[in-house]
């Protein structure tokens, strides 16, 4: 007899929201997170003044997957801003423009605030899923059964998810290589108030100096997402972020630094295999890339979504079978490697200015342009 059919270690964004997923399939579920971690609590109130400086572009597909799973249910719509229109500019470059209604669809994107989408789902979080703390100090496999040893006690189950991000203890103790890449780069987020309206646009530049994204946020307020070198990131404190956000690119005109400025580091992690025995990764444990294109979360809910459905259709008795491990692994292999691999070309070729990089970049501006299945196409694959 097992404690849990399925046991989640880490209670971020992609955990909480597939314990929810699965135990909603009448299974037992429960999450782990480290011995004094706080990142369970219930988070604080959203404050009316000051939106997270930590945004997220949800695709459409995510934000129908939430809606089914209800995990959209107490999002504060107010908070959140329709994108509409995407413009990409950079040093040199022609600008492509790319239309929601390019594509007949109603928009390419919504910002959602961390705090706001995190009370969303934890306000789903109920009894029904056991919470659990403690350090995981040792994995055993035998048949039918995973065993956890924590610093706290021992858990059976019958899957175990690994969704404790980029540096996941799980995917250590599976013994699953991973290929990295530090890019030497920090992802810079912070909040502006703008002089000009977006309506809806996103603006993305890239150059030199890294790439700069504005993410439009309700009102006359937009996130800015600086993906820079590490040391020139480093110096970007207040003044001076304003002054060269201003000079390098400004199209919305921005006023005031409303938020803290935040930052991460960037880097490639892309483990050999999601799936050991009775055991999957899931989020960021299974891969993390450039933000580029804003796909970290949405990808990682896609693992939800996919697990989620495999043990639906196959594994309501045992979700740990290899029905259920097997196809979750094929499955997941190209999403993964295509954002992977494609965040890190665009970044490569946005950051070495060279005139054969632009000249392809122009080309291919070109032919989206006056190709409008093409464009199509481009939108359809980015909105999932
Ligand atoms: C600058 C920037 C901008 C981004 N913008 C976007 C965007 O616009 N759209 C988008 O889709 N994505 C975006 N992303 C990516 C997105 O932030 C991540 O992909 C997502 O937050 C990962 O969520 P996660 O739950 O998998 O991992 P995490 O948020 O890292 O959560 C991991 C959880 O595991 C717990 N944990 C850690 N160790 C253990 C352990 N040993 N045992 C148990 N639990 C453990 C942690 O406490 C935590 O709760 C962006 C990323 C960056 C850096």
């Amino acid at each position: 007899m097992t404690d849990y059919d399925v046991l989640i270690a880490g209670a971020g964004l992609v955990g909480s929201a597939t314990a929810i997923s699965l135990s909603r399939l009448g299974l037992r579920v429960a999450l782990v997170e480290p011995s004094g971690s706080t990142v369970s609590a219930q988070p604080e109130r959203l404050t009316t003044e000051c939106f997270d400086n930590r945004v997220f572009a949800i695709r459409p597909s995510t934000k129908r997957f939430l809606t089914d799973e209800q995990l959209w249910n107490n999002i504060s719509e107010k908070r959140v801003q329709r994108v509409t229109r995407m413009h990409i500019d950079g040093e040199g470059r022609e600008r492509l423009t790319l239309g929601a209604h390019d594509a007949g669809i109603v928009e390419l994107a919504c910002i959602v605030e961390n705090d706001n989408l995190w009370r969303s789902i934890c306000s789903r979080l109920d009894d029904s899923v056991a919470r659990l703390h403690g350090d995981i100090l040792a994995i055993d496999q035998e048949p039918g059964l995973v065993t956890v040893v924590t610093s706290k006690r021992k858990v059976n189950c019958k899957l175990l998810v690994a969704a404790d991000g980029a540096n996941s203890v799980v995917r250590r103790h599976c013994e699953i290589s991973v290929g990295e890449r530090d890019y030497n780069y920090t992802g810079l987020v912070a909040n502006f108030t703008v002089a000009r309206p977006h309506r809806g646009a996103a603006y993305q530049w890239m150059g030199a100096e890294g790439v700069i994204a504005y993410l439009p946020l309700p009102g006359n307020l937009a996130s800015i997402v600086w993906s820079a070198h590490d040391e020139f990131a480093h110096g970007l404190d207040e003044d001076v972020l304003f002054e060269r956000l201003s000079k390098r690119y400004n199209p919305l005109g921005i006023v005031d630094l409303v938020s803290r400025i935040g930052r991460f580091p960037l880097r490639r992690v892309l483990p050999q295999t999601v799936t050991s025995g009775r055991v999957v990764l899931i989020g960021d444990a299974a891969h993390q890339f450039l933000p580029l294109a804003g796909q970290g979360l949405n990808v990682g809910l896609a693992d939800t979504a996919k697990l989620t459905g495999l043990v639906k259709q196959y594994g309501l008795e045992d979700p740990g079978r290899l029905a259920v491990v097997n196809r979750y692994r094929r499955a997941r292999k190209e999403e993964i490697e295509i954002f992977t691999y494609f965040t890190e070309v665009m970044h490569d070729m946005a950051v070495r200015g060279s005139d054969c990089y632009r000249t392809l970049h122009n080309i291919g501006v070109g032919a989206v342009r006056h190709a409008d299945v093409l464009k199509r196409v481009l939108i359809k694959k980015a909105v999932g």
